[in-house]
């Protein structure tokens, strides 16, 4: 795939649309605070780089879910407030992304300078990928830069549409970090490769499951969605997770001897209620007995898991391996953590992507001992399942 970064194009006094992910969560009610600003710390470098290199930019997101009009609880105000402290000096604002707002605040800014567009989903054109909207959105512009990771599974206007209408396009370097990172584990893997899927449902990984056993050596399944790959087996599971319709399509990936090996844990711990207080127990996968549920992987798998994970050169994490929301189930989660904290430690690179188990990571304080922490969920999901990605696409020369 060919694509430029803003490495590649001249940027002086050019207007550089430059659409980020800055979708963060918010508290509820008003005054609407920022409560995790990660995203906007993660867009600095390409913005930083943008205004060093005397570009007139403007910066261009979505946040939350607006029906397509105007709703204070999704305005981006507290956002641009927040990029303006972290960069160190003020940003234009524009009421809205498309017309005459922007045509009058694009025609004040000068080399270097900062505007910011009221959310791109206040209007529903946006979702919908609308050409005339694409349109408007290019209007005041000579360059597009996308470093929206995050977005880039999304054919809307504002990713896709808009670089109909723009001559020079380019990757921030938070794009170009994922395709890198994702891109190399998929095309060209140091192995042996270790894909570890987990969370809470098969429906939800089985185009990935599919997609890895082809490129991967081995695969290493945890998470809710074992006890369906169980029951496939015929086992006992109890009261845990179960997609009775997937019990077929669990049984043909067992079944299938061909691409990465599939591991399954051997051992579980069981609690009586879903609850993190419940009375709990460690049971070979064997022996789950009725009346007790699934929830996290035991020891025995940890340890098994461990092994293979070290070995590796290439990892790729995603799901957690158990309910880690609740601490006295969190442990297989965390020591997969370690594991793969101590596999970069010996020279593996290891990918972590998904929003639970960034979430697990995070929560683990490894996040910054892991070579690659993908920051788009759905996106570094679709990427593994080896869909192609409009945001990426559209780039393309
Ligand atoms: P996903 O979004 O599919 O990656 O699923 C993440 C969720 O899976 C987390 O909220 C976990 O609590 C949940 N999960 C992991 N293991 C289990 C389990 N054994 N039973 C129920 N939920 C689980």
């Amino acid at each position: 795939m060919k694509y430029k970064t803003i490495d590649d194009i001249d940027v002086k006094g050019k207007r550089v649309f430059l659409r980020l992910d800055l979708n963060v969560p918010l508290t509820a009610e008003a005054p609407f605070t920022i409560t995790d600003d990660t995203r906007i710390r993660a867009s600095l470098p390409t913005l930083l780089a943008l205004i060093a290199r005397g570009a007139k930019v403007i910066v261009a997101s979505h946040l939350g879910r607006p029906k397509g009009a105007p709703e204070e609880k999704f305005s981006l105000a507290p956002v641009r407030t927040r990029l303006a402290e972290l960069i160190g000096k003020p940003i234009a604002w524009s009421t809205d992304c498309i017309g005459k707002p922007v045509e009058v605040t694009v025609g004040k800014l000068k080399d270097g300078d900062v505007l910011m567009l009221e959310n791109l989903r206040f209007h529903k054109e946006e979702e919908k990928n609308d050409p005339a909207f694409s349109e408007q959105l290019a209007a005041f512009v000579d360059v597009y830069v996308d470093d929206a990771f995050g977005a880039s599974h999304r054919a809307h206007a504002s990713i896709e549409g808009i670089t109909h209408f723009v001559k020079v396009k380019a990757a921030g370097y938070l794009l170009r970090n994922e395709l890198d990172y994702l891109g190399a584990a998929l095309d060209s893997p140091k192995r042996p490769f270790v894909a570890i899927i987990g969370g809470a449902k098969i429906s939800g990984k089985i185009d990935v499951i599919e997609s890895l056993r082809k490129k991967a050596d081995t695969i290493l399944i945890g998470g809710g969605m074992m006890f369906t790959f169980y029951k496939a087996k015929g086992l006992e599971i109890g009261g845990s997770l179960l997609e009775d319709d997937k019990v077929v399509m669990a049984k043909s990936l067992i079944e299938d001897k061909t691409g990465a090996n599939l591991m399954l844990p051997t051992d579980t711990v069981v609690a009586r209620e879903f609850k993190n207080e419940a009375e709990k127990k460690t049971v070979a996968v064997e022996h789950i007995q009725q009346g007790w549920i699934g929830m996290d992987i035991g020891p025995d798998s940890i340890e098994q898991f461990r092994n293979v994970i070290l070995k590796a050169r290439t990892i790729v994490w995603n799901g957690p391996m158990g309910v880690f929301e609740m601490p006295n189930f969190a442990q297989g989660t965390m020591a997969i953590a370690q594991a793969l904290a101590d596999a970069t430690a010996l020279g593996a690179t290891t990918i972590v992507g998904g929003g639970d188990s960034v979430a697990a990571l995070e929560q683990s304080g490894l996040a910054d001992k892991i070579s690659h922490v993908s920051t788009g969920g759905g996106a570094s999901l679709e990427f593994l399942e080896g869909k192609e990605l409009p945001g990426v696409s559209a780039l393309e020369y």
